[in-house]
């Protein structure tokens, strides 16, 4: 059986104060056995938030994003390899908004996931469909052609560190969420895509997060969908009470 896994996406939000108090809040809750836990937090807060919550074994620590160079000239950068020599165990790589505000496109993806597993990091690596190709109805083509140019060519080892999240960009930050027959529809889309590319015993293993507006009214019905394994969660994990709430579910 696979894991659950819910992952907070803080963005460019909170202060140092403020992030430190949420993560020592979300880390003072237990949660069962099979839970994952992730804090995707400005690299400003990523050490104090790793401190703050190494008391509790089931919630790690992310980064937001990495630089696909090991070292280097790269003024305002963080490199994979710098996240690792800190203890941080996670980024999460393709978000749409890296995607759609840094020109983020798969060639530069594919390169950032490489450097990241070739450091030892896990990837959350996010896909999903705009508005317009959705309208289109060409989601799973779009999705398999972000998936097959940044992780077509893994090996299943490497894959194995790797979490897929799929985040239709229409819902995030928007309040639309997919309904639930839609994320699984999707999902499994993907995982089929994963079974075809690593095999049937690695795609069983696969962890799949859906994101986009998704809260604790929703997150229950969403993540019981039979290839939802949890969530990639931004505005409501902000609030410890509502991302607690959606872990449970
Ligand atoms: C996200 O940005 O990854 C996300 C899912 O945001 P929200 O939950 O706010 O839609």
């Amino acid at each position: 059986m696979r894991n659950r896994f819910v992952a907070g996406n803080w963005k460019m939000n909170l202060s140092d104060s403020e992030s430190k108090s949420l993560a020592e809040k979300i880390a003072s809750h237990s949660y069962t056995e099979n839970t994952q836990v992730v804090l995707c937090t400005p690299f400003l807060y990523l050490k104090e938030v790793l401190e703050a919550t190494s008391g509790n074994t089931k919630v790690a620590v992310g980064a937001q994003n990495c630089h696909e160079k090991e070292a280097g000239a790269y003024t305002g950068e963080v490199s994979a390899a710098q996240l690792a020599s800190a203890g941080i165990p996670y980024v999460i790589l393709g978000h749409s908004e890296r995607r759609t505000y840094y020109k983020e496109d798969n060639a530069l993806l594919k390169s950032k996931t490489d450097e990241a597993l070739a450091q030892g990091l896990h990837v959350i690596f996010c896909c999903g469909e705009v508005l317009e190709e959705r309208e289109a109805n060409k989601q799973a083509q779009v999705v398999e052609t972000q998936l097959q140019e940044a992780l077509g060519h893994l090996s299943t080892d490497q894959m194995s560190k790797v979490v897929i999240a799929y985040e239709p960009v229409w819902a995030i930050g928007t309040g639309k969420t997919a309904s639930a027959a839609q994320a699984q529809d999707m999902h499994e889309m993907i995982r089929n895509w994963v079974a075809n590319q690593f095999g049937a015993e690695h795609a069983e293993q696969q962890i799949i997060l859906y994101g986009g507006s998704c809260k604790p009214g929703n997150a229950a019905e969403l993540f019981a969908q039979k290839d939802v394994d949890g969530g990639l969660i931004g505005g409501a994990s902000l609030k410890a009470e509502d991302f607690i709430q959606i872990i449970e579910a």
